[in-house]
């Protein structure tokens, strides 16, 4: 669809743990400028104010089905202040069921919530959805680092307690 081909960003977030590695592909994918690379660099900054270990890697690619390659996480993202991005939501959750696997943990970001004033998609719309698609949810502000932090640590802490699972 073409709606694709709008639409790019990916980021790459690798986790040290105690004496272990781990490489978690996870992706941001949204309508464009809804602030995915926005949410990416205010996470990452926040990373290294803290002097956390983790390494970000951004790679910024068209969204082809390499793009979904390993996938485990995903920031679904559309911006409170137009309807339209929410209205599309439902499609990049069909995007990510056609090339990934069922298991990858997904969040829905309702970014821009500093835009209250100009809000078009409720945050009862939100959480409706997110329970109808049994994902997380969130809003966000990249502007005020408002959850932002939050949003990508539920992401990762779901993934890496699926690993450990796995692992047992
Ligand atoms: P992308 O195309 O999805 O990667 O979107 P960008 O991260 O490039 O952001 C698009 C525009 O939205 C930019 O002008 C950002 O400054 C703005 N933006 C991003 N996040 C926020 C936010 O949380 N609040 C507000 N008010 N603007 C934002």
């Amino acid at each position: 669809g073409t709606f694709l081909t709008h639409s790019r960003d990916m980021g790459g977030h690798e986790e040290e743990g105690e004496g272990e590695e781990y490489l978690f592909k996870i992706v941001l994918i949204g309508d464009s400028v809804v602030g995915k690379s926005n949410l990416l660099s205010c996470f990452a900054r926040n990373e290294f104010d803290n002097n956390s270990k983790a390494t970000i890697r951004v790679e910024f690619r068209a969204v082809t089905p390499a793009y979904y390659r390993d996938v485990v996480g995903a920031l679904i993202v559309y911006d409170i202040s137009r309807r339209s991005n929410f209205d599309r939501i439902k499609r990049w959750l069909d995007e990510l069921t056609t090339h990934c696997d069922t298991t990858v943990t997904r969040i829905l970001v309702g970014n821009k919530c500093d835009l209250e004033n100009i809000r078009e998609v409720s945050v009862e719309e939100g959480k409706s959805l997110d329970e109808e698609e049994g994902l997380f949810f969130m809003e966000t502000s990249a502007l005020e680092s408002t959850n932002v932090q939050t949003s990508f640590e539920i992401v990762i802490q779901e993934i890496y307690t699926n690993v450990s699972r796995k692992a047992l």
